[in-house]
């Protein structure tokens, strides 16, 4: 489904992504965790092309999305994307900011979009708020918002940057819970979390980056928690600190 192949990113002189490969299988839930810089967020943003790259190849569904001639509006619309600072538009109620885009960008009428947006708004629980704006919604109802904006686009895969990071504590919990429904619907995922939990729960892959933009580790979960021995010094050091 995505196909990450000996990928390096340069900012200036300096080296982000360092030959990164990874591939994701339909199903896949991939958990992207390392330290801060390490280019966790620039090798997701690469997935759907809003981080260029200097050398190698990503595909999507077959589809490169580093070639020139790539529909990239059309390809984006497939991979829905979360981010850390839920990127709700506040002028737009919680219905509109779930049919904007169908609309837009997938040519769907008014009411398909409604349609398709309520069914994802009552799917991660929130269909009460659909007359709410942004800002009468709390941090967790927002992300959720956030969530069924990308679903009802009807996308082939969900990447998530670290989705649960800016909220209070006691909101972290409802918004993995609909990370876990997901995944356990079958949805194809790339996360960048800290959420160890969550990875525990779902993941089926973890790869640890390091700083350089570096994949040390691409492993099972069984063998990234449970056989600490056949892990990297680097990874066991930062394994120590948040777990
Ligand atoms: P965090 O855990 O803090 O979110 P990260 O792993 O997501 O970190 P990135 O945001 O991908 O890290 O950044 C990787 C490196 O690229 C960092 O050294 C960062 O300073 C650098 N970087 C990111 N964006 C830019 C930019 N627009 N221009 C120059 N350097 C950048
Ligand atoms: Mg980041």
């Amino acid at each position: 489904m995505i196909q990450i192949q000996n990928v390096s990113k340069w900012y200036g002189p300096v080296q982000v992504l360092t030959d990164c490969s990874v591939t994701v299988n339909k199903g896949d839930v991939v958990v992207v965790c390392g330290p801060s810089g390490s280019g966790k967020s620039t090798l997701i943003k690469t997935v759907n092309g809003l981080e260029p790259i200097q050398k190698g190849t990503i595909t999507v569904n077959g589809i490169s999305v580093n070639d020139p001639k790539t529909d990239l509006p059309r390809l984006r619309s497939k991979v829905g994307m979360v981010f850390q600072h839920f990127e709700l538009f506040p002028h737009l109620s919680v219905t509109e900011n779930l049919t904007i885009a169908q609309m837009k960008v997938l040519g769907r009428s008014a009411d398909e979009a409604r349609t398709r947006g309520l069914k994802m708004l009552d799917r991660v629980g929130l269909m009460a708020h659909k007359d709410k704006f942004p800002g009468q919604l709390s941090g967790g109802q927002q992300q959720r918002v956030a969530i069924a904006r990308a679903l009802s686009m009807d996308p082939i895969v969900m990447l998530f940057d670290e989705p649960t990071s800016a909220l209070d504590p006691e909101m972290v919990g409802e918004v993995l819970d609909v990370m876990v429904k997901l995944a356990s619907e079958g949805m194809t995922m790339m996360v960048v979390t800290h959420e160890m939990g969550f990875a525990r729960k779902v993941a089926n892959r973890v790869i640890f980056i390091d700083v350089g933009g570096r994949i040390l580790e691409d492993c099972s979960k069984e063998d990234f928690f449970g056989n600490p021995d056949a892990r990297q010094a680097r990874t066991k050091d930062f394994l120590g600190k948040i777990l």
